[in-house]
């Protein structure tokens, strides 16, 4: 009988977030299950929308032995300590080892972000891969699957198979990305072939609004890559668009491309980096100051649905503690009606909320904790909540969130703000609903979020604008201190400036 091993660490590290990733992050992750031992690791994942689900799914299908080993997800954040690092790492290895000593195994599938830096490893996953490759050899298939924000090295690609990115942002393919990666597994193992590798950087950054798959030009790019994957002989080609705020030499957009031949994989990634680098000028979206989109926001008011306004510098799915209050700031000075804002990731004013309870009126400072600049409102306590709740989402249908002490709060006669002790980016409707608001009732919805939130609320929304206030996961990244990146590249789509 095949037997495979099953895992999983995933984070995506901002070398400027104002806080690091620490241990308890992945044990108490909001929004996704938290850490899983092997013993629980099943059983945890697979109602979930973790790539995990899709790889345990198929490898039961096929009547696969599973060997679990660990799992552990923390939101985006500043690099990961060496502590959690060590320790994840630890646990994933020491489970493998363990799975070879109780039986023979035949590969390893591993679920990995792909942008995660640490303390002492820019290149994290490089590392983790390297890990895992030599406590099983060369010989043994490692099939991983990524997210499409990894920014893929050279590294990664040598001590792995093969690489297989989610096809969409918003990610709402994970599952069947989970489920890919294993299929090809099951290929290397049953015919005892691998296929040959290219690996291809591209020398431009795209901002992250500029890489919703919903839209141009990131929707050519992915209906190109998909044609392009059915060519004679290729196995995967994956296309990373690269998470612009790691410091390190291999942050940018890569091209991992498997195919029968060295030809095969080459040509793809040829021709998929030439289509790619036509569109140049093309990812450079717009995005408009904060005071700018609530203006037009409430000139828009009483059209079908509401207006979303995307936070995007302080998205906690980019690093941002979901904190910052320049949006909520806005709202308040230009009197907006029927305006709601989640998340407001604050466990201090949730307690507060909570102590006054329900009805009681509470002055507080909200917010802010991150950047020292939080927003003294006076507040009704409208609704509290455990902060446990279920996700629907197409990103996240069936995962289970745990956001802690949770509150709703009327900060303004016309805006309202839900309030958290953990931080989740706003990228499913029941992050409001789970404090009894209906997001499509409202005019205008104010979303901690970049571009996940469009699978769950674009169907809903009038029109969407993405704003800029205060955040560390800035617009334009070019703006942030880089010392480490690798020379020739230009930090903005189209720019002349390349880094030296
Ligand atoms: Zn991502």
């Amino acid at each position: 009988m095949t037997r495979i091993a099953i895992g999983g660490f995933q984070h995506e590290s901002h070398s400027f977030a104002p806080r690091p990733t620490a241990w308890m992050d992945f044990v108490k992750p909001g929004g996704f299950p938290p850490l899983q031992h092997a013993a629980t690791l099943l059983d945890a994942l697979r109602p979930t929308a973790a790539p995990c689900a899709g790889a345990i799914a198929v490898a039961e299908a096929e009547g696969v032995d599973i060997a679990p080993l660990a799992w552990a997800f923390a939101n985006p954040a500043g690099p990961v300590t060496r502590e959690a690092f060590e320790r994840i790492t630890g646990l994933l290895v020491a489970a493998l080892s363990d799975a070879m000593e109780a039986g023979p195994l035949d590969g390893v599938y591993l679920e990995l972000h792909g942008a995660m830096v640490s303390d002492d490893f820019p290149d994290a996953e490089g590392e983790v891969l390297r890990r895992v490759r030599a406590v099983v050899g060369p010989d043994m298939p490692i099939a991983v699957s990524l997210d499409p924000h990894a920014n893929k090295t050279a590294a990664m690609v040598a001590h792995s198979d093969v690489l297989v990115p989610y096809r969409t942002y918003p990610h709402i393919d994970m599952k069947p990305a989970g489920a890919q990666a294993v299929r090809l597994l099951l290929r290397m193992i049953r015919d005892g072939v691998r296929p040959a590798k290219v690996f291809r950087e591209l020398d431009f950054w795209t901002p992250l609004p500029g890489q919703c798959t919903m839209v141009a030009p990131m929707a050519d790019v992915m209906a190109e890559r998909a044609r392009l994957n059915e060519a004679d002989g290729v196995w995967e080609l994956g296309f990373c668009f690269g998470f612009p705020y790691a410091d390190f030499p291999g942050c940018g957009m890569a091209i991992a491309s498997y195919a029968d031949t060295l030809d095969q994989a080459a040509a793809a990634a040829e021709a998929l980096a030439a289509f790619i680098t036509s569109k140049e000028t093309d990812f450079a979206l717009g995005v408009a100051p904060a005071a700018e989109g609530v203006a037009r926001a409430m000139a828009m008011r009483g059209m079908t649905g509401p207006v979303v306004l995307a936070d995007t510098q302080d998205n906690p799915g980019g690093g941002g503690h979901g904190d910052t209050t320049g949006l909520l700031a806005e709202l308040i000075r230009q009197d907006a009606q029927g305006a709601v804002l989640a998340p407001m990731n604050d466990a201090d004013a949730a307690a507060a909320c909570h102590a006054a309870g329900e009805g009681a009126e509470i002055t507080l400072d909200l917010g802010g904790k991150s950047d020292g600049a939080p927003l003294r409102v006076t507040a009704l306590v409208e609704k509290l909540s455990d902060g446990c709740f279920t996700l629907s989402g197409p990103m996240g249908k069936g995962n289970p969130a745990n956001l802690g002490l949770s509150a709703l709060i009327r900060v303004a006669p016309g805006v309202r703000v839900v309030v958290v002790s953990r931080k989740m980016q706003a990228h499913d409707q029941e992050i409001f609903r789970f404090l009894g608001i209906e997001p499509a009732e409202q005019s205008i919805v104010a979303v901690k979020s970049s571009v996940h939130f469009r699978a769950h609320f674009q169907p809903i929304a009038s029109e969407v604008i993405v704003v800029t206030a205060p955040g560390p996961v800035v617009a334009d990244p070019a703006v942030l201190p880089f010392t480490n990146l690798r020379p020739g590249l230009r930090l903005r789509p189209g720019d002349n400036r390349r880094t030296a």
